[in-house]
């Protein structure tokens, strides 16, 4: 079959963009490395009574053969650290012969891409967080929509964050967790209070059903979201593949990694695959003459940085400066832990006036209560076995936050290289230099704020997270206006490729405060919507 449209990449962009170029009836390859899960889920029920049955063999899935899910001591999301997701991130910097200083290279060879172990928190840009954006929020909101729909999200319309969260169809809300309906309801009767330091709460969102679907089930709350949901409520694009693979005109080829894109004299591009996991593979080409780069934001960069030729020249790239804070409510220690609930995202709030881009800081609250306490060890400023039996005793009472500051506080780059036909790629980790006082401003602003809520941070509880553990990369191939060099068109086209248009992460103009996914997707529906409008009139 002679492909309409190649797309490179199965996660959550490269889905995106492969639904509206399908239903215009456009024919459509997705090429991927395509890993599947290696450590099939095996436990059953509620985290509580899988930990109170105490099975013999169980501590392997929390903690894996080698017990790395104690070990290391970065702050990263507790989700790097599962032992069933490591086949998510395996061998990424390998096959791109990526090397990294002062940040994690956070990237997928998988099916699905790194959605299969994201927190699932979708929330929209307003026209605030789209200020350097040449589009707007009129522009993204039907692709918005039609993604709400698509994949499923709970939340509500309906409280104080809501308006800057965006107004998308939702599914009723996940129950909250005791202490964060404790936390909503002091919010309420103090709001007068804690609006005063620039602090707005209510319930966030995320991309997990509430209702169920044919091919997927409502949240059971289990508890178990941190170890991957075995209903398929969490959203992941792994989960699209299999309905676009029933289509007609839709093509995934697995064990097609792409090495490079050569621009060719008929102006068409040879895309230069190989199975990276086959040691016998001698790769081959596929022709095609226009391609949606999918990659995610580090893998789609260096095939458009080595297709352009722009050698060991430093580009921006976008990674997400981010925070961790550890909270107690002091009339909640000791109590019984809940058997039912939902681990993942409760509240949402918002640091710092909303028209002010560069100034706010959004964050989400979580129960500590799916989590090991091995995990929470890390924030006590004792020693693991001390900090140990204390959290055993704090974990009830204990919750959790992450808060993310625009992308203008990030300082680092992405440079490749080439010697004879060997690529090399390196990324440098920094950030603004006025980082460190934000950060400090927002611990204390955060901390009185949650004071007047009834929590109290736990000493030594605030720490910065480690750069690009969250795959918060973006704005590597920008759109812009204007023609700079490794830019791209308000349409994702790539400047000096044309017709590759760049459909994940690296096309955001910015990262503001918000985790970024659902933009990367909206944008990728956005996108490809036009495409197959102009491929149609042809
Ligand atoms: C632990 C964790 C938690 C997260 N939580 C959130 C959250 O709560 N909210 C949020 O908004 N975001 C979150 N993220 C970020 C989110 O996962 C990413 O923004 C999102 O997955 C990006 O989608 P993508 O399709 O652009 O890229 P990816 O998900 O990285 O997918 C890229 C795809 O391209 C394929 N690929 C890569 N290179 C090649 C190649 N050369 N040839 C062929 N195929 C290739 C990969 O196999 C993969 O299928 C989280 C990330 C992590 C790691």
């Amino acid at each position: 079959m002679a492909h309409d449209v190649t797309i490179i990449g199965s996660g959550p962009a490269g889905v995106s963009a492969a639904w509206p170029l399908v239903r215009a009836g456009l024919k459509v390859l997705m090429l991927d490395q395509g890993r599947k899960a290696d450590v099939p889920r095996s436990l059953q029920g509620t985290f509580r009574t899988i930990l109170q049955n105490r099975e013999d063999q169980q501590w392997r899935e929390f903690l894996g053969d080698d017990f790395a899910g104690v070990g290391d001591e970065r702050h990263t999301t507790p989700k790097m650290k599962v032992p069933q997701f490591r086949y998510v991130q395996r061998g990424f910097e390998d096959v791109y012969s990526l090397s990294a200083n002062g940040l994690r290279p956070t990237g997928s060879l998988a099916a699905g891409g790194l959605s299969n172990m994201w927190g699932a928190g979708a929330f929209c840009y307003n026209d605030d967080d789209l200020s350097a954006f040449p589009v707007n929020v009129g522009d993204l909101m039907p692709s918005y929509r039609a993604v709400a729909e698509r994949i499923g999200i709970s939340g509500v319309l309906e409280d104080d964050i809501a308006p800057f969260l965006g107004d998308v169809p939702l599914q009723d809300p996940l129950p909250l967790c005791e202490n964060a309906q404790r936390l909503l309801e002091r919010y309420n009767q103090r709001r007068h209070v804690v609006n005063k330091l620039e602090f707005v709460m209510g319930r966030t969102r995320n991309a997990v059903i509430t209702k169920d679907q044919p091919d997927r089930q409502a949240c059971a709350l289990d508890n178990m979201c941190l170890w991957g949901c075995s209903r398929g409520a969490i959203y992941s694009a792994a989960q699209e593949l299999e309905s676009l693979s029933q289509l007609p005109n839709f093509t995934f080829q697995r064990g097609a990694f792409v090495q490079r894109i050569v621009p060719q004299a008929d102006h068409s591009y040879h895309i230069e695959c190989k199975d990276v996991d086959d040691d016998a593979s001698t790769g081959f080409i596929v022709k095609s003459e226009r391609i949606c780069l999918a990659a995610g934001t580090i893998g789609s960069t260096i095939l458009a940085m080595d297709a352009l030729n722009i050698l060991d020249a430093p580009m921006p790239i976008l990674s997400h400066p981010a925070m961790a804070f550890a909270f107690v409510l002091p009339g909640r220690i000791g109590r019984p832990e809940a058997d039912k609930a939902f681990a993942l995202g409760q509240l949402a709030y918002r640091l710092g006036e909303p028209l002010t881009p560069e100034h706010h800081a959004f964050g989400i609250l979580f129960s500590a209560e799916g989590l090991l306490a091995s995990e929470l060890a890390t924030y006590m400023p004792l020693s693991r076995p001390a900090a140990a039996k204390t959290i055993k005793a704090l974990l009830p009472a204990m919750i959790l936050a992450n808060c993310y500051v625009p992308g203008i506080y990030s300082n680092s780059s992405i440079k490749i290289s080439r010697k004879s036909v060997d690529r090399r790629a390196v990324l440098q980790g920094g950030v603004s230099h006025l980082f460190e006082a934000r950060f400090n401003d927002i611990k204390k602003t955060l901390a009185r704020a949650m004071w007047k809520m009834g929590a109290y941070m736990i000493p030594g509880g605030a720490k910065l997270a480690e750069l690009g553990s969250d795959g918060h990369y973006a704005g590597s191939i920008p759109m812009t206006k204007e023609d700079r060099p490794l830019t791209s068109t308000p349409e994702g086209e790539i400047r000096g490729l044309p017709n590759i248009h760049t459909v994940d992460g690296a096309a955001l103009t910015q990262l503001s405060g918000k985790h970024p996914t659902f933009t990367i997707m909206a944008n990728a529906d956005r996108i490809s919507h036009r495409m197959a409008r102009r491929l149609r009139e042809i």
